[in-house]
């Protein structure tokens, strides 16, 4: 079966074209920068590798120029539409709704319209990667993967909020936990390389959001993120964990408008806000060069994953292995020097050696003698939504 992998955002998309259960990568490629003048193709296969700039208005003409590639008499990967038979989407908020991965029907689409407000950088766009894959890819069966699913998996004392009982009971309201394929897929190879379905994990996605995951027996237990995709780690725009009063402070005391308090903790805070600088290659670039910004904002990011760190060592009694994945985790051997510094009490003890060298596949970090394993590990969030779809649809 040919799946075809879609990840939607705002301005781009993100696609994979498997052929499953081989778990053979046809083709992958990103179109960033959809609706501005310099949008981008890159796109590679066995057959061509595309690298331009070109002009892509909308996410319907996004997809459909993927087609054109997928499809070309010389360099595509299939020969007729028909041949892909079921498309995944990566979906963010499943909320209370779905608790699994589902076929994607006019009520699915619904419930993911009626999530909206709860992560307002993410649903909207990935509805219309639906509504747009509907459109072209007419005979192919369309499944909906939840950043959310991994995370049901919580227990009540962790999900909960401690606000009146109505708010859960009436209104969902809930800590729900995000980048949940990215955790799953990545705390299975962990639970493969320990050889122990029991390890007391704890999975660090850092790349421009940020999550932190407490896994015990291949379950997540806790979550930074909660309610949307807001709470907990410094992020690339976003604040992570403030106190909520601030809100108040800003609104009622210096007269900011509701929508602009949003604007400012969604996109004007985290990495960018302290530093004006969103890419953490430039933050360390700049660190290196003397700005004290830049390395403090280095220094609060890595303080406060220790923090939850420590936390999810105590809620899960123990702790085995910790995972570094995604842009940040898998690339800045700085950023895990820095988490990982200090950690003995632990048992957390980083090789600087290690850390220091690259490798494809799983990279073991820690000193012989550590009693936890450090581990970087590659997410593939395509892959995982892949074998979802092809288990939901063989
Ligand atoms: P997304 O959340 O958009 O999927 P990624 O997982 O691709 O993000 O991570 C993007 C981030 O990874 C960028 O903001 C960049 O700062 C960071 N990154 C990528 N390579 C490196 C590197 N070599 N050193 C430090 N940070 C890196």
């Amino acid at each position: 079966m040919k799946v075809l992998v879609l990840n939607t955002g705002s301005s781009s998309v993100k696609y994979q074209l498997f052929k499953m259960p081989e778990e053979l990568v046809l083709c992958s490629g990103t179109i960033e920068r959809i609706g501005d003048t310099e949008a981008r193709i890159r796109h590679n296969s066995s057959k061509c590798s595309v690298d331009k700039p070109l002009t892509i208005p909308t996410h319907k003409f996004a997809l459909k120029y993927i087609v054109g590639l997928l499809l070309d008499k010389d360099k595509g990967e299939v020969q007729s539409i028909e041949e892909i038979e079921a498309v995944g989407h990566r979906v963010v908020h499943g909320g209370h709704t779905f608790k699994s991965t589902v076929e994607i029907t006019s009520e699915v689409k619904s419930k993911i319209k009626e999530l909206f407000t709860l992560a307002p950088l993410h649903n909207p766009s990935n509805l219309e990667g639906i509504n747009v894959a509907e459109s072209i890819f007419k005979k192919a069966k369309q499944a909906a993967i939840f950043d959310t699913s991994f995370h049901q998996t919580i227990p009540l004392k962790a999900y909960k909020y401690a606000i009146p009982n109505e708010f859960l009971d009436n209104h969902h309201i809930r800590l729900f936990g995000f980048h949940g394929t990215s955790h799953k897929y990545v705390s299975q190879k962990a639970i493969d390389y320990l050889d122990n379905k029991k390890a007391k994990i704890i999975s660090i996605h850092l790349g421009n959001g940020c999550s932190i995951s407490a896994i015990r027996n291949g379950e997540s237990k806790d979550h930074s993120l909660g309610f949307s995709p807001f709470n907990g780690l410094i992020m690339g725009t976003r604040s992570g964990d403030i106190d909520h009063t601030l809100i108040f402070y800003l609104v009622n005391t210096l007269n900011y408008e509701l929508d602009e308090v949003k604007s400012i903790l969604q996109s004007k805070s985290g990495m960018l806000g302290l530093t004006g600088f969103n890419d953490l290659r430039d933050i360390i670039a700049e660190a290196k060069r003397g700005n004290k910004k830049c390395k403090l904002a280095l220094e609060m990011n890595a303080y406060r994953i220790k923090k939850y760190i420590g936390s999810y060592v105590a809620a899960m009694n123990g702790l085995d292995c910790i995972i570094f994945t995604a842009g940040i985790g898998e690339n800045s051997k700085l950023i895990r020097e820095m988490v990982c510094s200090e950690m003995d009490i632990f048992g957390i003890e980083l090789d600087e050696e290690k850390n220091n060298k690259s490798k494809s596949g799983i990279l073991e970090i820690n000193k012989n003698n550590s009693k936890v394993k450090i581990l970087v590990i590659p997410t593939n969030e395509e892959l995982e939504i892949a074998r979802q779809t092809f288990d939901l649809f063989k």
